[in-house]
């Protein structure tokens, strides 16, 4: 007889923002290794950069389908193409883009009503609240995924259900985040660019999505339970629902192609970079990026550029969106030929799973991007940390605090993505040389340091295996729905 999961058909909408297309696509992927089908629902462009990985998959026999749903863009005022959030004229449409995104409820609707088999249940990024009237037109449950792990979102549900930032007045000041198994230690900025925010279009987004997570099924995490047990546990207790961690999802990516082609097109010298990594010596090199939203302005790269020239340490740094002015100075400066033999800067996208598991490279200078986080770990290797904005501040202080991984560069305040056309620069070359040359040393510090990240990274690899923690976590996840579907199929029960 067949197991349960094959008669599911799980429709997912992730968020248009790599950080969340990119796990779901995985997640996807390892619903449909347990026989399910799986439907992925986005827009034309992220369609077409998560398209190479679907056909693969289905040439592998899973189950899986990616359908479009064109976002009204015209109607919000956003110019043909806008579709995620790396591709936004400037941050200051990121608003037009979620209203884009919250028109899509009834054409959505419209498209699963017709889905054949019909949809048994939907996994729906957190930031689409109106999936949840959806699920419940349809009778069909409803799992919320967000992004980032328990430890980040315990902080998040603390400030937003405690009066704690009201008792801070300044903006320098750190606190100790009160109720968490390990002495935390932020500003307030750093522990609310995530969450309610102050504009009325992010605190009403959020309360709505809050509102949706009342009646949710669970909410599945890109973790492992054995990376942050005691935040998983207070996690799933003060929000009183199923918390299933099945990640790193990242690590279902086992093909070459698979891990360089995740989530857009590599740049064009982006597979050169692997050549050049061969010839270097094991764990000497330093993997420069910053994710796929941070923005660093002509004066903060040209310090970076600088900071990692002066460490004299091994890098190869990738940059999306280099300004006229950066490559100029890039030229004046003779600044690729003067690393040349050193360092190597690729612009454009990083194959970045594919290069964090390459021998050579032995640290990891991350913008605290959740799944970089997570990647980072996965591949066992120490990081610097240099969080932007949303909770990357919290995950810099699970990576230091918590797993005691990785070493600072010394950012404090939180560049808001909406202000990141802002020119001053942050983190100085000095802080970035200072950094890496940390990490990098072999004293015992840096030892034990790496020793603890190399743990972490087979702890990553056994939670993923067939008798791992998150390999468990999604049999549950699954055999809850397959419950819930059958409990809901009851006549009259509803
Ligand atoms: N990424 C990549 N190549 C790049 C930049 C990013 O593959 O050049 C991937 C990275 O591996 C991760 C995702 O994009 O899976 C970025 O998500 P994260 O949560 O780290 O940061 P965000 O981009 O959302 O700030």
């Amino acid at each position: 007889m067949a197991p349960p999961s094959t008669d599911l058909h799980f429709v997912l909408f992730p968020l248009m923002a790599q950080g969340h297309l990119i796990p779901m696509v995985d997640m996807g992927r390892l619903i449909a290794q347990r026989g399910s089908i799986v439907t992925i629902i986005t827009s034309p462009v992220n369609a077409n950069r998560i398209q190479s990985t679907i056909d693969r998959a289905i040439e592998a026999k899973l189950r899986i389908q990616l359908l479009e749903l064109p976002l009204p863009l015209a109607e919000v005022g956003l110019p043909e193409g806008c579709e995620n959030f790396d591709t936004l004229p400037s941050s200051a449409h990121a608003i037009n883009l979620v209203q884009a995104m919250n028109m899509l409820e009834e054409p959505a609707e419209n498209m699963l009503r017709v889905l054949c088999p019909p949809p048994s249940c939907i996994i729906s990024d957190g930031s689409f609240p109106w999936t949840n009237d959806v699920a419940k037109r349809l009778n069909i449950p409803r799992v919320v995924f967000y992004g980032p792990g328990c430890f980040a979102f315990l902080c998040v549900h603390i400030v937003t259900n405690t009066n704690i930032l009201d008792e801070i007045d300044s903006n320098s000041e750190y606190f100790v985040m009160p109720g968490l198994p390990d002495r935390i230690e932020v500003t307030k900025p750093q522990a609310s660019t995530w969450g309610r925010g102050d504009s009325k279009e992010t605190t009403d987004l959020f309360d709505r999505m809050l509102e949706a997570e009342k009646t949710c099924s669970g909410i599945v995490v890109n973790s492992f339970e054995e990376l942050e047990p005691r935040y998983v546990e207070e996690f799933t207790k003060v929000k009183d629902k199923k918390v299933w961690c099945i990640g790193p999802v990242s690590l279902c990516n086992k093909s070459f192609e698979d891990k360089a082609e995740r989530g857009n097109k590599v740049a064009k010298d982006g597979y050169d970079c692997l050549n050049w990594l061969d010839s270097r010596d094991p764990e000497s090199v330093v993997y420069v990026c910053l994710g796929s939203l941070s923005y660093c302005s002509t004066e903060q790269a040209i310090e970076l550029g600088l900071g990692l020239e002066l460490s004299r340490i091994p890098f190869i740094w990738f940059i999306r969106n280099t300004s006229d002015e950066f490559e100029q100075w890039l030229l004046e400066e003779k600044y690729e030929e003067r690393i040349k033999g050193k360092g190597l800067m690729v612009r454009g996208w990083a194959p970045q799973v594919l290069i964090l598991s390459h021998h050579a490279i032995g640290g990891f200078i991350t913008h605290c991007g959740w799944n970089s986080t997570l990647e980072g770990i996965s591949a066992g290797i120490p990081m610097v940390t240099w969080p932007q904005f949303a909770e990357q501040f919290l995950n810099e202080r699970f990576i230091i605090d918590v797993l005691k991984i990785g070493v600072r560069i010394g950012a404090e305040v939180p560049v808001l993505f909406t202000e990141r056309d802002q020119t001053d620069v942050k983190v100085k070359r000095e802080d970035v040389k200072t950094a890496m040359e940390i990490l990098m040393r072999n004293d015992e510090e840096g030892w034990a340091r790496r020793q603890r990240a190399r743990k972490f990274g087979l702890m990553s690899k056994r939670s993923m295996e067939e008798d791992g923690s998150s390999h468990l976590n999604m049999t549950l996840m699954i055999k809850a729905i397959v419950e819930e579907v059958a409990y809901k199929q009851i006549p009259n029960l509803v």
